[in-house]
């Protein structure tokens, strides 16, 4: 089984892929989560996107790609896989689609994970990020057991950079700009899914599993 996540910066895909890979025990690859692991341990890849990362841009298609493609080659890929924050173009779209159709395999969902801006501002100040492992918790609606601490590997929560809201708004623009438009892909594909974001996390779960499991 091979899904992809769409929706805008902080509508729940992170959420939602982590629960889905959890319950499918396939691997959940975002690749927000691989771009800082780069910058945290100061790689070549990590410092060329930090300074797009830092001004809400996307990273370039060509780095990205060349990332993403490596990452699902992996072994562990091998009987499917659910990507976040990939694609987020539709040259990136494109690559993915051209390099899964060498061997004749194509992504099976696309779930899209709609919620309105006015939601999006609120929610992304609210939102608490692992450091280590990159799990996402809200200071509302998702908190983790500890305050300050994260339930899965004991990390350090933190507020990201790029989630204070001068880079949010950035980042929403850039959305509708590059990444909205793939959603009219993937429904012209015959694989797209909408599910009501605004609704509580369980909710959005539970018409995620229907839609996997017709
Ligand atoms: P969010 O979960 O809030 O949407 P991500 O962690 O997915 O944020 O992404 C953080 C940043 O990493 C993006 O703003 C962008 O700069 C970069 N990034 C992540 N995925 C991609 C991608 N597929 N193409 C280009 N840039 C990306
Ligand atoms: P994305 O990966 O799309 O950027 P996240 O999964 O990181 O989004 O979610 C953004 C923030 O909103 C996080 O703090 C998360 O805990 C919270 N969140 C996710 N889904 C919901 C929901 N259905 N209702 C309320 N808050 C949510
Ligand atoms: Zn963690």
């Amino acid at each position: 089984m091979k899904i992809v996540m769409l929706g805008a910066p902080g509508a729940g895909k992170g959420t939602q892929a982590q629960m889905i890979a959890d319950k499918y025990n396939i691997p959940h690859i975002s690749t927000g989560d691989i771009f800082r692991f780069n910058i945290k341990n100061g790689t070549a890849l990590g410092k060329e996107a930090k300074s797009y990362m830092d001004e809400g841009k996307l990273v370039p298609d060509e780095l990205t790609v060349r990332m993403l493609l490596d990452r699902v080659s992996d072994e562990d890929c091998r009987d499917g896989y659910i990507l976040d924050g990939f694609p987020r173009t539709i040259p990136q779209a494109y690559a993915l689609t051209g390099e899964l159709g060498k061997t004749g395999d194509k992504i099976d969902f696309a779930i899209d994970v709609d919620v309105p801006d006015e939601n999006i501002v609120r929610r992304m100040g609210g939102r608490r990020a692992c450091q280590s492992c990159g799990s996402t918790y809200h200071v509302e609606y998702a908190k983790p057991r500890q305050e300050g601490v994260c339930d899965r590997c004991g990390g350090k929560l933190v507020l990201r950079d790029d989630d204070k809201p001068e880079t949010v708004s950035r980042r929403l623009e850039v959305y509708h700009e590059q990444t909205q438009p793939l959603i009219d892909y993937y429904k012209k594909a015959n694989v797209l899914h909408s599910v009501d974001g605004t609704c509580d996390i369980n909710v959005v779960f539970a018409d995620i599993v229907k839609i996997l499991e017709g």
